[in-house]
């Protein structure tokens, strides 16, 4: 499986797996810009951890984004 590093398209930072599958559930499931979770926040205007929160309860749901 090859594995591709994707960056923030805001920050550059090195994006985890999370991070990618957040973008696309919340912004666009064909989305090829990513955000790091810091820069999504900003752009929801809403807290780092609220995020955080969405990806456990996207996990619990059994969301395949996240099982990747
Ligand atoms: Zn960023």
């Amino acid at each position: 499986m090859a594995v591709v590093k994707k960056t923030c398209v805001e920050c550059r930072k090195a994006l985890k797996k999370d991070e990618i599958a957040l973008t696309q559930k919340i912004l666009d499931s064909d989305a090829q810009e990513f955000y790091c979770l810091d820069c999504l926040a900003e752009y929801l205007d809403c807290d780092v951890d609220d995020l955080k929160v969405k990806i456990e309860e996207f996990k619990e749901q059994g969301c395949a984004l996240f099982l990747k």
